[in-house]
């Protein structure tokens, strides 16, 4: 098969979008960032574009742009502005490639766009699934293009996954790190304030996946994910906690085999294969150092002090328009939350009762 090194990445100046420059740069040869999105941070983005040489560049926020003095952008890159102009970018011919790295629903219709031309989808926009895997993954067979996770935990299922056949799997078990409250009472997560919930103890990430890492909606969002990326039913996705990052999940076979990838937490390395794939090229990443003793726990969730979690299977379960809900009133809770307006448990407590209604 032939590499396919056209790359547009979708926001561009987030914590996965700068990630996929850095593997692009070390990938280097014919690997090219041909588009870079950004929505309203457009200084970045002209950075950006004086770094890496794109062809074009998208300001998704209208306003922004229209406020924006783009003249410092290098000569000849086009500009396009607007949501349209995101679904523009994904669909371009000569653009081999997606990177889906836009937090929120906001990157559905481009992931859409991308999964419609055929493209390969390296998907980390994991709203877009949660809302839409029905339409995302039916578009995908139609056109024939390629879905590939971003997320660690779903990069890892789909490595140990080619260690067997599909229908050998038993279950596939998603790790998640537990995030910032793992070891707090129910008492103190009720007053966690946004610094306590944005100090995440693993992860470098954007502020609303930080959050829904504190809720631990971010594993109920990963849940409706496997679901539609391996079309797997509910009770055949498990999760366990895991406080190191390393284990980044495992595929559970008939035979009882368990086959897990493992790395340093550095989400470069599953960007970088979802690009690669399914060749392996050297990475820039942290290797595991096996000299030294360690140790890895493995805890079980929680559910009593984090509720979010039984969203993700109920969701999974109940499939049609669910996803688009909770997705929906998670995205507005933590914007509240963010914003001081609403504490901490009214996040999912919120999303439960939006999904009743
Ligand atoms: P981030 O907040 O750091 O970056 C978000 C990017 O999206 C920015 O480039 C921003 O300009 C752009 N953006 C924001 N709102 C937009 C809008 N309305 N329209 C168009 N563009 C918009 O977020 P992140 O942490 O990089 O996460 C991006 C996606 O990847 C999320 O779906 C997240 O769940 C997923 N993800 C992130 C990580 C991680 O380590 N950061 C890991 C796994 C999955
Ligand atoms: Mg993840």
């Amino acid at each position: 098969m032939l590499a396919k090194t056209t790359v547009a990445v979708l926001g561009a100046t987030g914590s996965i979008g700068r990630a996929t420059l850095d593997v692009l740069e070390s990938l280097g040869g014919p690997w090219r960032a041909v588009g870079l999105s950004a929505h309203s941070r457009l200084p970045e983005l002209v950075e950006l574009s004086q770094r890496f040489s794109p062809d074009w560049v998208v300001a998704a926020c209208p306003e922004s742009a229209g406020r924006f003095d783009f003249t410092s952008l290098p000569a000849g890159v086009k500009r396009l502005i607007g949501p349209e102009g995101l679904i523009a970018l994904a669909e371009l011919p000569e653009v081999d490639t997606v990177v889906a790295a836009v937090v929120g629903s906001a990157g559905l219709a481009s992931s859409l766009a991308a999964a419609r031309q055929g493209k390969r989808l390296a998907l980390a926009n994991k709203e877009a699934l949660v809302v839409a895997g029905s339409l995302l993954t039916h578009a995908l067979k139609r056109s024939g293009g390629e879905l590939l996770p971003v997320d660690s935990e779903h990069s890892a299922i789909f490595q140990a996954l080619q260690a067997g056949r599909s229908r050998e799997v038993a279950r596939v078990v998603l790790t998640a790190s537990g995030g910032p409250f793992r070891t707090w009472t129910a008492g103190q997560i009720a007053k966690a304030t946004v610094d306590d919930a944005l100090a995440h103890p693993t992860w470098q990430m954007g502020r609303k996946i930080t959050i829904d890492s504190a809720t631990m909606m971010n594993k109920a969002l990963e849940v409706i994910e496997a679901r539609w990326l391996f079309d797997l039913p509910a009770e055949k996705i498990q999760v366990v906690v895991h406080p190191q990052s390393i284990i980044h999940s495992m595929v559970e076979f008939v035979d009882g085999s368990v086959v897990a990838q493992l790395s340093p937490p550095d989400m470069r390395l599953p960007i970088q294969y979802a690009l690669t794939y399914p060749d392996r090229i050297p990475c820039p990443c942290p290797k595991m150092d096996w000299t030294g003793a360690m140790s890895w726990d493995l805890e079980p969730v929680d559910i009593e002090r984090f509720p979010a979690l039984s969203l993700g299977w109920e969701v999974a379960e109940r499939g049609g328009s669910c996803g688009a809900v909770v997705n929906a009133a998670n995205e507005a809770a933590v914007e509240l939350f963010l914003q001081g307006e609403i504490k901490f448990p009214e996040i999912v407590a919120g999303c439960r009762r939006v999904l009743e209604h």
